[in-house]
């Protein structure tokens, strides 16, 4: 898809809140500087739009883009921030499983891992929880600019083992440095929301 135009509409922290539309929705999770913002922007084309934090995990809201009048981007705030309270984690949690489990323009998540390391326990969880709701899952392996080219299997391998990760479902190797998997992404969205 070439991207013109992407504006945020709404942050929301409840249904109530959500975009009166019948567009479909792509929801983007990860944890806090998995590198979610960089790959939004690489994909719409922007440098700043979906804000690159400095403070990981500050937003907690759910950010509805949307993008060429065709779809919303639904940016899901960061997990793994460890310096959130138990009630805000709890708070976060519910926000964000209400959003998964019931909203019917949901067509997949795009499940961001950072390519570099083992997935995290709630890397993990997350999978596993699309999984079991059914949710198409796009898993994007971020930063893979950082990893040289001749250890991107063992790593991707490393990742799959760790998710169960189930081979009919899509995974990306991306970097918003060199833009490498934006094509294949774009590929995976728009067959998504056909
Ligand atoms: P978010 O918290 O998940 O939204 O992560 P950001 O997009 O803000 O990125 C977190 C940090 O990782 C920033 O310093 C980014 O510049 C960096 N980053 C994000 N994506 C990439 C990438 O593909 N390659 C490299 N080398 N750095 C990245």
């Amino acid at each position: 898809m070439k991207v013109h135009s992407a504006d945020i509409v709404i942050s929301a922290v409840a249904p109530a809140q959500y975009p009166e539309t019948d567009l479909p929705e792509i929801a983007l999770a990860g944890r806090s500087n998995v590198g979610k913002s960089s790959f939004i922007n690489t994909l719409i084309n922007r440098k700043n739009l979906a804000r690159t934090s400095s403070k990981p995990g500050k937003t907690q809201t759910l950010n509805f883009y949307l993008i060429e009048d065709a779809l919303h981007f639904v940016d899901v705030p960061g997990y793994g921030y460890a310096k959130v309270s138990k009630t805000e984690r709890v708070k976060w949690g519910k926000m964000i499983e209400t959003y998964l489990t019931q909203r019917e323009q949901l067509r997949a998540v795009v499940s961001l891992i950072d390519l570099r390391h083992a997935p995290t326990q709630e890397d993990i969880q997350m999978y596993q929880f699309l999984k079991y709701y059914e949710i198409p899952v796009i898993v994007v392996a971020t930063k893979a600019d950082k990893i040289p080219r001749g250890k991107w299997n063992k790593h991707e391998s490393v990742i799959k083992k760790a998710l169960h990760f189930e081979q009919t479902d899509q995974f990306i190797l991306f970097s918003s440095v060199t833009k490498q998997g934006k094509e294949e992404a774009w590929q995976a969205i728009e067959a998504a929301i056909k």
